[in-house]
């Protein structure tokens, strides 16, 4: 007889990705639901990881990383942002953005302790807080524009916020953080012990010339922060799950703890490769020029339909109104799209713990021209 487990995570069901995708699959549907490019990547990079595989570095590194992998990012945090850190003690590389997130809130959280978020968020964060017997404080950013009212997160601070987690460019809604709003954070930690969780792993896919404002650039605020990255995301390669974490020296202690007894290091010939790929600067800045035009493009076709475009700056995604169409709820009409139009979306109230309504579908345009024509025709049949 099956042992009887008392579930840590007794409300979680599959996440709406996996959801979407096997529906996808299923009715032979277009995904530009879950987030995952369908062009090829560099093959520069490919080579590089086939060279590091058969110059046999295929053993385990430091538990912290490749140390040449953390000089090259910490070299490229500083032509960026202007900000030294110490690849030692400051730098870890993790298997994936999602794991980077999940150690940080579990070197942080105690039972009972608060975390602030905003929804619509990426659905890890939530199950990752919970998961530690501490609680998720959400605040919805505002319709239409998805920014952070940062008087209601001075409401909900208490003695017992561990940690807000703010993420841009932002999933699902491609928004960016502006000035304001670092200064709005600023003010509300200063002082307190809050830590910071920023998930910036579409740090490089922002477009229109704006300026990602990493927390990397605030001296002030990466000193109470964890900052999480992908590779993945970036390098249109989700697959190889890797990323990293950049925290202070005393943090970073923490977060290692917790990541040498659940993974210990992360996948060493891949790390082999980016510590050489991530020389040129041309590697990073270049992904936002393929994606911004991979997004006009996709807004361009998309005008031929009845969908109303929210504006993207960053990400792999962008939102689209539908409210002229039908008044059916974002679930049932994602359903539907996949099931009679063949095309996969996710409702972006999967993205809320309450959902709300808004009548927004998030659409992935990190595809191929030929996948998003396809997908574009099949809706002009709407
Ligand atoms: N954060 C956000 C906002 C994301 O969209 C994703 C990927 N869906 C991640 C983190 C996770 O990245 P990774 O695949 O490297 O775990």
């Amino acid at each position: 007889m099956e042992p009887t487990i008392t579930s840590k995570l007794p409300n979680l069901g599959t996440t709406i990705f996996t959801v979407m995708s096997s529906l996808a699959v299923q009715h032979k549907a277009v995904n530009l639901g879950q987030g995952f490019p369908d062009f090829p990547m560099d093959p520069y990079l490919l080579e590089l990881v086939n060279k590091s595989m058969t110059d046999g570095n295929n053993q385990y590194v430091h538990m912290g990383g490749l140390p040449a992998l953390r000089k090259v990012l910490a070299e490229k945090v500083f032509s960026l942002y202007n900000t030294a850190i110490d690849p030692e003690t400051d730098i870890t590389i993790t298997p994936g953005g999602t794991y980077a997130i999940y150690t940080a809130f579990t070197s942080i959280l105690s039972p009972g302790d608060e975390v602030i978020m905003f929804e619509p968020s990426y659905d890890s964060y939530i199950p990752n807080i919970e998961i530690n017997g501490a609680i998720a404080v959400t605040i919805p950013l505002d319709f239409p524009d998805y920014t952070i009212n940062w008087e209601k997160v001075k409401q909900k601070i208490s003695a017992k916020t561990r940690a807000i987690i703010i993420n841009t460019p932002h999933n699902p809604s491609g928004t960016v953080f502006k000035e304001n709003d670092i200064q709005q954070l600023r003010e509300i930690v200063e002082g307190t012990n809050i830590i910071i969780i920023s998930d910036e792993v579409y740090e490089h896919l922002i477009y229109d010339n704006q300026k990602h404002l990493s927390i990397l650039r605030y001296p002030d605020l990466l000193a109470r922060s964890f900052v999480c990255f992908s590779f993945g995301k970036v390098f249109h390669c989700t697959g190889w799950k890797m990323g990293y974490c950049i925290g202070p020296a005393g943090m970073m202690k923490e977060f290692r703890k917790v990541h040498q007894f659940n993974c210990f290091t992360s996948n060493s010939s891949v790390q082999f490769a980016f510590a050489e790929y991530l020389k040129d600067p041309a590697s990073y800045l270049t992904p936002s020029v393929l994606l911004q035009s991979k997004r006009d493009y996709f807004e361009n076709i998309m005008k031929q339909t009845r969908f109303v475009p929210l504006p993207s700056s960053g990400s792999y995604f962008q939102l689209y109104r539908y409210d002229n169409i039908t008044n059916e709820s974002e679930n049932d009409f994602a359903i539907r799209l996949t099931k009679d139009y063949g095309v996969a979306t996710i409702p972006v109230s999967a993205f809320y713990k309450n959902p709300v309504d808004n009548k927004v579908l998030r659409f992935c345009f990190a595809k191929k021209e030929s996948t998003l024509d396809e997908a574009v025709s099949r809706l002009l049949t709407l």
